[in-house]
């Protein structure tokens, strides 16, 4: 039997006693969760006497989820929070936020309420609590996992000093459709590179234990394949097959339940007919059979009650049995457990041992946080005062705001800003705006705090120059009539940086949009700017993959700069000026139009690929009127210096193959280039993609160096999900690919036996 295909035998024969043998030697941690996280034996005693001591009403108030005071995403409801409380009616409440508030509506739990069960205190800590940085899939653009890990642990430090011990994060749902607005929250549309990420969020939130005042416990959602909506369309339905589920959905949730995280959130869509809210195969068989999650499911935001909507129960009582039933563990808002769960069990419709198990879960987190030891663990109004927006947070937002920043264009090398320059226009609707600059899910960040594209480049460059603003137009409007000083702004300048994008409302929840180019009149406004003659370079704010294709044709520069968190100005006048050279690569295709989408670069081949060499052949896979490929690719960023690509090698011993390539920086300065390997299966018995990230670096070179990187690739990093949802690795010819992007670079074929 040869390396690889013992592999298969071991994956799919994986005996039983060394399961059992694994059980009696390792204690029993949750799959992947640190040591730290695990309970005492006094805990658990105290656990069971609380479960003892609970009446069925407190249990089921353990189980419910409530918002504080303020209208967020979804209906707040009538509720009474402080006497939910005081009748220990309520598990946890998130959107309440500092140190004096949490600690005054903890007071009521651990004093007046007759069990003094202390509360969870969560919020949606997505990219940052009051020092934001990027959004998430900006994050994902720098292909630094170190630094997306510090970035969590900075941004849970400093919510935790706020009071907060919950996080409703990572989002990992992979993405492959720009039209839906929560691409802004993921890591874009790769399952290997999504994967890693959700790892580093976790660890990032988690820290090394949960005991610990400065962190947070993960909430990995949406569980499960939120991000496949049809047609992009916010809460729409998802219908995929059972093998797309696990081999691209599922791997990012079950990489982030590995790496620890306490606690996952539910979806609100519906998966092939069942919503996931009340489906047992996803929250129990998956979740927890399969994969060994001993934490607690919350479901979003009143999603028990909306599958009354989705038409698969009729009244509360039928959805609070379906969520409980399925493995739900808490109740999200709808106060669907509260009404009506306490009825259930007396007609006998939910056991006890179901609502038991459902209670300890949520119990045992709160002993993982330390709760029970001190429930003000987290709220210290010294540490509130040195944390928020210190001076380390901000410098770390800069630092992530110019490594997110991805260079789409650079012709003439326009960019960096010549030092000659003495005159800047920045013109456009988003060159001075704060909230802007801060996207989708911005927790406690303010507008003000928020360092704008003019602030950037007005502190950069100092009194030497002159830089003046012009906005030409609005985001969204059709008014023309700010051009004419636009342009006149333009005329009166050595050199123009436009700022144009999206307004932070337009992704994130409920932003799906039907069209991908820049709204209003800001292309037009470019294309004005650009007649002048004047160096133009456009930089871009967005929260998603636009289309960009007229844009591009006409400018001669651009950088896409996300939305870059409250040191947004100072990161990108970073780059511009050449303090930074750029190393961002994009994690999500940008279309040329909104018809390719879903245009994505691990799609499978067809039976009639189309020839580039003869591009109008009439019956292959291919559009009329465009392109198959996308604008810019998975992958590709720009840099100030050059790299090149030479003697790729690999072999292949044993279980191993190594992968060797050479990276020169061949420019005039020095550079980062995030090297990516992909893979593709020539032959298999189902069909493979064109190829498959499955491993990247990156490397630092000065300008002249070269530098052989080896990668190793195990027969795991060629395995795949077959139709009975087993994941094996088929042995033959495999062909590898190496370079700078997912469209170019260099490739070898290898076989394996
Ligand atoms: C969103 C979740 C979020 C929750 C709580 C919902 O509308 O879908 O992502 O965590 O609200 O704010």
């Amino acid at each position: 039997m040869t390396s690889f295909q013992s592999e298969k035998m071991q994956k799919t024969t994986f005996p039983l006693f060394i399961l059992l043998l694994y059980r009696l030697t390792v204690p029993v941690y949750a799959h992947g969760q640190p040591e730290s996280g695990g309970l005492s034996a006094a805990e658990k005693n105290k656990l069971e006497s609380l479960m003892h001591a609970m009446t069925l009403g407190e249990k089921i108030g353990q189980l419910s989820l409530f918002t504080q005071g303020f209208e967020m995403t979804g209906p707040a409801g009538t509720f009474n929070l402080r006497q939910l409380i005081r009748e220990g009616k309520a598990g946890g409440v998130f959107n309440a936020v500092g140190v004096d508030s949490i600690r005054a509506i903890q007071r009521i739990a651990v004093e007046e309420s007759r069990l003094k069960i202390p509360l969870l205190f969560g919020l949606d800590v997505i990219h940052g609590y009051r020092t934001i940085y990027p959004i998430p899939l900006a994050q994902a653009c720098t292909w630094d996992l170190p630094l997306i890990e510090q970035i969590e642990r900075a941004a849970a430090s400093e919510a935790s000093a706020a009071g907060l011990n919950w996080t409703f994060a990572p989002m990992v749902d992979l993405a492959r459709d720009p039209r839906w607005g929560r691409v802004a929250e993921g890591s874009g549309e790769d399952t290997w590179l999504g994967c890693r990420i959700a790892e580093a969020r976790v660890k990032g939130f988690q820290g090394s234990g949960l005991r610990l005042a400065n962190t947070l416990m993960a909430c990995v959602k949406h569980y499960a394949a939120y991000g496949a909506a049809q047609a992009g369309r916010d809460y729409h339905t998802v219908d995929l097959s059972p093998v797309s589920l696990y081999e691209w959905y599922l791997p990012p949730y079950r990489a982030a339940v590995d790496a620890g995280a306490g606690s996952v959130m539910s979806s609100f869509n519906e998966i092939n007919g069942v919503p996931a809210t009340g489906n047992r195969w996803l929250l129990t068989d998956v979740l927890r059979k399969e994969w060994g999650f001993e934490g607690f499911v919350v479901s979003d935001w009143t999603s028990v009650n909306e599958m009354m909507n989705h038409g698969v129960a009729a009244d509360t009582a039928g959805v609070a049995r379906l969520a409980i039933s399925a493995g739900l563990d808490m109740d999200m808002m709808s106060g669907a457990y509260m009404g009506s769960l306490e009825r259930l069990v007396l007609d006998h419709a939910v056991s006890v041992p179901v609502i038991d198990s459902a209670v300890r879960r949520v119990l045992e987190a709160k002993f993982r946080l330390g709760l029970f030891d001190d429930p003000y663990r987290r709220c210290d109004p010294s540490r509130e005062k040195t944390e928020i927006l210190s001076k380390e947070k901000r410098a770390l937002a800069r630092q992530s705001a110019a490594e997110s920043c991805v260079l789409l264009k650079n012709e003439g090398n326009i960019l960096p800003v010549p030092s000659t320059v003495r005159r800047i226009a920045v013109i456009g609707p988003l060159g001075n705006s704060g909230a802007d600059m801060m996207g989708c899910w911005s927790g406690q960040g303010r507008a003000e705090e928020c360092v704008t594209l003019l602030d950037g480049i007005r502190t950069r460059t100092g009194n030497g120059t002159e830089v003046t603003f012009t906005r030409g137009c609005s985001v969204k409007g059709t008014g023309r009539s700010g051009f004419d000083s636009a342009v006149a702004a333009a005329m009166a300048a050595d050199f123009v940086v436009m700022a144009l994008g999206e307004s932070e409302d337009m992704s994130g929840e409920a932003a799906s949009r039907a069209s991908l180019g820049l709204p209003g009149l800001q292309e037009e406004l470019a294309e004005r700017i650009v007649q002048t003659g004047k160096p133009v370079v456009v930089v871009l704010f967005n929260g998603r993959p636009l289309v960009l294709t007229r844009l591009a044709s006409v400018v001669p520069a651009l950088l896409e700069a996300w939305q870059g968190g409250t040191e947004a100005g100072n990161g990108i006048a970073d780059v511009l000026f050449g303090e930074v050279n750029p190393s961002g690569k994009l994690t999500m295709c940008f279309p040329r139009s909104e018809g390719q989408v879903p245009v994505f670069y691990n799609a499978k081949p067809t039976g009639r690929p189309m020839d580039p060499a003869h591009p109008d052949e009439k019956y292959v896979s291919r559009y009329l009127d465009e392109a198959n490929d996308p604008l810019f690719p998975f992958g590709f960023g720009l840099s100030y210096t050059t790299f090149s690509y030479s003697e790729m090698t690999a072999s292949v011993t044993g279980n191993r193959i190594t992968v060797q390539v050479r990276v020169a920086n061949t420019g005039a300065r020095d550079g980062e280039e995030a090297v990516q390997l992909y893979v593709r299966d020539r032959i298999a018995t189902i069909t493979r993609p064109v190829k498959e990230l499955r491993g990247f670096q990156k490397v630092f070179l000065k300008k002249g160096e070269s530098e052989r990187i080896t990668f190793t690739l195990t027969s795991d990093d060629l395995a795949f999900y077959h139709p009975d949802l087993r994941k094996y690795c088929e042995p033959g010819e495999f062909v590898l690919f190496a370079g700078g992007s997912s469209a170019e670079g260099l490739s070898v074929e290898v076989k394996t036996e």
